[in-house]
């Protein structure tokens, strides 16, 4: 059988393509590309002339068949998205997971991905950390994810788009309180910015200011010690109200 290569594109500066990224992809029989369209600027500007075809959100399953009955046929197979690490907040999961029922070989081709990098550039710990992606759109879930979040101790890690980023930044305020938060913005771009603040204060200048660009924000996790203090004062008062009857 063939292999399946995960090949990590930039996530905005065409210098940080890697020279194997290229060569993966000439030497590929196939690219199963997130956006046919865009990818086709990056393949020419490499000189890559591999067939593509489509593998996005809408038939990742149907095409996922496809992509391995030609892996299982001998073809290498490339999979890209619209940038960074395809499978992170991207189109990929699946694909990998029939790949390895069937016995494919899956290989990464790293490369950019704008969790880590808004994160590594963060100041906050980076020893634990968990990505979250972009909250869920769905009511019922997004309120559970922000729940379970209030007592996470790790450095939580998001993406938003910028229309959202403010009702977002309200949401995380009322569920969170006002902690630290890095605003990772336009990374690797030519308007970069990494602006350390507050999540009242960001909300604040992002209502005067409309967002624009592409973030990833990452946020302090809650103290370990001031959550242990608080289950056990929660743990002591509970064993007063049982005194009391
Ligand atoms: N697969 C990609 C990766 O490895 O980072 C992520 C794809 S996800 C659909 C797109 C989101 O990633 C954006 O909405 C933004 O939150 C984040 N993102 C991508 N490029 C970025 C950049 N240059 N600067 C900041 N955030 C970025």
């Amino acid at each position: 059988a063939g292999i399946l290569y995960l090949v990590a594109t930039p996530i905005g500066n065409l210098e940080d393509m890697t020279p194997r990224a290229v060569r993966t992809l000439r030497e590929a029989d196939l690219i199963a590309a997130e956006d046919t369209r865009g990818s086709v600027r990056l393949l020419n500007h490499f000189d890559i002339h591999t067939p593509m075809t489509s593998y996005h959100e809408y038939n990742k399953l149907s095409k996922a068949h496809v992509l391995i009955d030609r892996l299982l046929q001998g073809e290498n197979v490339a999979v890209v998205t619209d940038a960074g690490t395809p499978g992170i907040s991207d189109p990929g999961e699946e694909l990998v997971r029939m790949a390895l029922q069937n016995g494919i070989t899956v290989s990464p081709v790293p490369g950019a991905c704008a969790a880590v990098n808004a994160l590594v550039c963060s100041g906050k710990p980076t020893r634990r950390f968990c990505f979250e992606a972009f909250l869920p759109m769905d009511k019922k879930e997004r309120a559970e994810i922000l729940e379970e979040l209030k007592t996470e101790t790790r450095t939580i890690v998001l993406y938003e788009a910028p229309h959202r980023l403010v009702r977002t930044l309200e949401e995380l305020l009322g569920a969170l309180g006002d902690r630290n938060i890095t605003l990772a913005r336009e990374l690797t771009k030519k308007h970069e910015t990494i602006a350390e603040t507050t999540i009242g204060d960001a909300l604040r200048a992002y209502r005067e200011k409309e967002p624009r660009g592409e973030y990833v924000l990452v946020i302090e996790g809650r103290s370990r010690s001031e959550l242990k203090r608080e289950k056990q004062d929660a743990v002591a008062q509970s064993m007063t109200v049982e005194e009391h009857f």
